[in-house]
């Protein structure tokens, strides 16, 4: 009897958080990723353009042969960052031609900065990626398809273009953005309190 109870235990965990998912868009548990670079609301709206805060900032899908896949199709050698926090996401040679009408990459690039997790919404299992320094959403990554049979991966990075920053081989790579302005007064204060200064607020 006594491994039944932590079991029922768990099962009833198991079922009220399956419940509580249901119940909450997808962007809403962004904050078990724990993204370094933590902006407001207000602060990414003034950095991006409404359609970039949209699919970045509440897990949006661009419409898809738009323009910006017209021109992600034109793009030669070159690196592709985050459109919120600058990091590097893909590079031209993971980029494939899967004619889906999104800009389609077999592998993230080598800097690591593309997570995965399981996204129910929707009334689908897929599985989201999204920037790891700043949680922005990208996109999807399908698996055992045949229009990515052929890639050494043969996963899809089916990914927003809104979201990319695409610098062309020999361009300059975008600033990183750092810790958001938030983020920094909090950790000014701590640091204050730990030296035993008083800090002023304005
Ligand atoms: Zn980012």
């Amino acid at each position: 009897m006594k491994t039944r109870f932590p079991l029922l235990l768990v099962l009833v965990t198991l079922a009220t958080t399956a419940c509580a998912e249901d119940k909450k868009p997808a962007a809403s548990d962004k904050s078990m990723i724990k993204p370094e670079v933590t902006l407001s609301e207000q602060e990414w709206k003034k950095r991006l353009t409404e359609e970039q805060y949209r699919v970045t900032r509440t897990a949006g899908t661009e419409p898809s042969f738009g323009k910006v896949y017209e021109e992600f199709e034109k793009q030669g050698e070159g690196t592709y960052f985050c459109i919120c926090c600058g990091a590097e996401l893909f590079t031209s040679k993971e980029k494939f031609h899967s004619g889906c009408g999104w800009p389609s990459f077999y592998d993230a690039s080598t800097a690591k900065n593309v997570l995965e997790r399981t996204d129910t919404s929707h009334g689908m299992v897929r599985i989201e990626t999204l920037c790891k320094r700043c949680g922005a959403h990208l996109g999807h990554v399908f698996e055992g398809e045949s229009i990515s049979a052929s890639t050494p991966t043969k996963r899809r990075f089916c990914i927003n273009g809104v979201a990319l920053n695409y610098v062309p081989k020999g361009g300059t790579a975008p600033k990183l953005l750092e810790l958001g302005t938030s983020a920094v007064e909090k950790k000014k204060e701590e640091v204050a309190k730990e030296a035993g200064v008083e800090v002023k607020k304005p």
